[in-house]
């Protein structure tokens, strides 16, 4: 792909993805994804100096609270639903002790989100499969599709690991902000196992979990 062939404004990427919309009959966020990726695999297979070690089980960075938009959980769901019994167990596993910590610290999340991120730095996310696949891997949301490392990550504090690399990447995350809130549901995203425990039981989960990218 030519380097002029790349969206260099937002306007740019967003005339791609209504294109992709209409082409193949697709979500918006879908369409995000696939215009996302495909420009992000283009570059990558003609620019050979920015070559990521990340691959198929390995997973540290997984390890961690993963977040999205409303619009990004209506496209897991589905694929939740495929694999519900497999999901259920790991649900069961998990959902007691997110309860347990939102009963305990919900008002002090209210003042310092930033909170959530450090207390569930080293356990693994809702959808990691036991041998380090994504269990959702194609309907991923997009913080998991834009971070990448040139070196395997051992740390946490990794100089290599980047997050939303590509101009096109970051277009992509202020159009799901943006269409997030044309469709007045900015508040509704939040952490994956937050929003998994919602399908449980709705009544019992706290509300207060805005969704964040992680820092
Ligand atoms: S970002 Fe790090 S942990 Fe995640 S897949 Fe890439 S190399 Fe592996
Ligand atoms: S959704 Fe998948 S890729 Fe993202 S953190 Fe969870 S297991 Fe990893």
């Amino acid at each position: 792909m030519l380097i002029d062939q790349y969206p260099f404004s937002k306007k740019e990427f967003e005339k791609l993805v209504r294109q992709a919309m209409e082409e193949e009959k697709i979500s918006f966020v879908r369409a995000l994804y696939i215009v996302s990726d495909g420009l992000t695999n283009g570059w990558r297979e003609g620019q050979q100096e920015i070559k990521p070690a990340c691959q198929r089980g390995c997973s540290f960075c997984c390890y961690q609270i993963a977040t999205c938009t409303a619009i990004e959980w209506e496209e897991i769901v589905p694929f939740v639903m495929r694999q519900k019994k497999l999901f259920r167990k790991r649900l069961h596993r998990m959902r007691g002790r997110w309860l347990q910590y939102l009963e305990r610290n919900q008002y002090k999340l209210v003042n310092d989100p930033e909170k959530l991120l450090g207390d569930w730095r080293d356990t693994p996310c809702i959808f990691l499969g036991s041998n380090g696949d994504c269990m959702i891997y194609g309907a991923r949301p997009l913080q998991c599709r834009t971070i990448d490392s040139s070196k395997t990550c051992e740390s946490w504090y990794q100089p290599e690991v980047r997050k939303y690399r590509f101009l096109w990447e970051g277009f992509a995350y202020i159009l799901l902000e943006e269409e997030q809130k044309r469709l007045g549901r900015d508040e509704e995203g939040g952490s994956l196992i937050n929003l998994a425990s919602q399908m449980e039981s709705p009544r019992r989960v706290s509300r207060y979990i805005i969704g964040r990218p992680l820092p």
